[in-house]
């Protein structure tokens, strides 16, 4: 399957510098490759409250989401050090990609070694409700 890494990590590093993150000062952009073939970005946007700050992948999720697309063929992340999704961000990404889902896991630094992984490998349980989750993705 053709998962355009390469653009999508370049995505993924833009999306990053446009990260609200004044507390934390770890700027992380995800980009995900919709089956449509469009290209979906997220950064992570914090808050003085910090429970309300949002991650990149989720930000990118709902993005993809609120524009109609609800089926993925890749995702990648660019962070100032490689890093995988949170808890929070698995599960939610499982909503709508199965365990196939290739993850790339960039710097962002271009030059940087990639790290590569699925969602599968990261996540190989996710909360589902059956009935209600396959009724729910219409
Ligand atoms: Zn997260």
């Amino acid at each position: 399957m053709e998962t355009r890494s390469d653009e999508l990590l370049a995505a993924a590093r833009e999306a990053a510098g446009r990260a609200y993150a004044p507390y934390s000062r770890f700027t992380v952009g995800a980009a995900l490759l919709g089956a449509d073939g469009r290209i979906y970005v997220g950064c992570n946007v914090e808050n003085a409250s910090y429970g309300l700050s949002l991650c990149a992948e989720r930000n990118a999720l709902f993005h993809a989401v609120a524009c109609g697309c609800r089926a993925f063929r890749a995702l990648a992340l660019a962070a100032p050090e490689p890093t995988v999704p949170c808890g929070a961000c698995r599960q939610a990404l499982a909503e709508f990609c199965d365990g196939g889902l290739p993850i790339a896991l960039g710097s962002l630094d271009p030059a940087a070694p990639v790290g590569r992984t699925t969602l599968g490998a990261l996540f190989p349980a996710p909360f589902a409700l059956g009935a209600v989750r396959d009724g729910g993705r219409g």
